[in-house]
């Protein structure tokens, strides 16, 4: 492995969704030439149009001018084929949490880049040895986990597979830490460090509620306002995205030979069924204004204070 992440390096990203779009802003603030790729051309324009309003919104703070903004975008290429990634040093994954589609992605991946292209996955939960099985080159697989908003919070862990190579590490983690972020090295387990320890903050939310301990908005206003996080568990929730936060406890929980300490919920799946996916669909717990685009700091200025769907009993699932 010799290859070199420096600022010229071209990276790619796949998945131009909730991740994707973040990654990509950071990468191009960074100095990188960008290819973002998607299978739905809608996904793409969406995605570039989200990376322009985090830019903007940098050059509003002040940290961006609007040339540097301007060079930013120049930078980023929309690629409706995978094989526009083929230059790519680094090529950064973020689409469904599905070990399958994951994999046949890779493969496809494997066939179009060079040989030192370090692939990484953006997974909450797969295990980064179980994507990098069907591969050629198993060692130059790595787990790049971003946490949302990826333009906002600062922490990356890089996951080792049982085939990662140490230098791939390495490389991914300097790399982090040029893009600003703080990189954390961990082996990979079910959910990692953070989403395994997250489980039940999602899950006991979800339970509480269930068992009518208090409505939506009190149960998020207490750990919000009165525990000191910087979201409730159930606006969290509805920020991450149902299908996501969903497919990530139905992973850890199966990887964890099914304990019950990561039961995925029924209520949750009801959102999951109903399309009610939170901010990215305008309704979850709550209803959003679609044209809003909070990224977590300037959570209520940017954003009109959302709509409580219902206090208990309104959304599908509810008893
Ligand atoms: P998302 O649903 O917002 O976006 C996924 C995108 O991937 C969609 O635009 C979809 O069209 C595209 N896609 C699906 N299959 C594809 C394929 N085969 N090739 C190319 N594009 C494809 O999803 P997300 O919330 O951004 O999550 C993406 C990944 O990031 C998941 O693995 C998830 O676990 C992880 N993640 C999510 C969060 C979060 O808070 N949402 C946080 C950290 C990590």
């Amino acid at each position: 492995m010799s290859t070199v992440l420096s600022k010229t390096a071209s990276i790619g990203i796949i998945g131009a969704g909730t991740m994707g779009a973040g990654i990509v802003a950071v990468a191009l603030r960074a100095g990188h030439a960008v290819y973002l790729h998607d299978t739905r051309q809608q996904a793409l324009t969406q995605g570039a149009e989200s990376v322009t309003a985090s830019l903007d919104r940098w050059v509003k703070r002040g940290h961006l001018t609007a040339r540097q903004r301007d060079e930013c975008l120049a930078r980023l290429t929309l690629a409706a084929e995978l094989s526009e990634l083929s230059a790519c040093a680094l090529v950064v994954e973020a689409i469904i949490e599905n070990l399958e589609i994951k994999q046949q992605l890779f493969s496809a991946l494997e066939a179009v880049v060079g040989e030192h292209t370090i692939l990484a996955s953006n997974t909450s939960s797969i295990s980064i040895t179980a994507i990098a099985a069907t591969l050629q080159r198993p060692q130059r697989m790595v787990g790049m986990h971003f946490f949302n908003p990826a333009t906002v919070l600062p922490l990356v862990e890089v996951v080792k597979g049982e085939a990662t190579c140490a230098t791939v590490v390495a490389q991914v983690s300097e790399l982090a830490t040029l893009w600003g972020k703080c990189p954390v090295e961990c082996k990979s387990t079910p959910g990692f460090i953070v989403n395994r320890v997250a489980r039940p903050f999602y899950g006991e939310a979800l339970l509480g509620l269930e068992d009518q301990v208090a409505p939506v908005a009190v149960i998020d206003a207490a750990l919000r306002d009165a525990g000191g996080f910087r979201m409730g568990p159930l606006e969290l929730m509805d920020l991450i995205g149902h299908d996501t936060n969903f497919a990530v406890t139905r992973s850890i929980y199966d990887a964890f030979f099914q304990d019950p300490r990561y039961r995925p919920s029924l209520t949750q799946k009801a959102l999951v069924d109903a399309g009610w996916l939170g901010r990215k669909t305008g309704r979850g717990f709550y209803r959003y204004d679609p044209g809003s685009t909070p990224d977590g700091i300037t959570y209520e200025a940017a954003c009109p204070q959302p709509t409580l769907v219902q206090q208990f009993g309104d959304f599908p699932g509810a008893q």
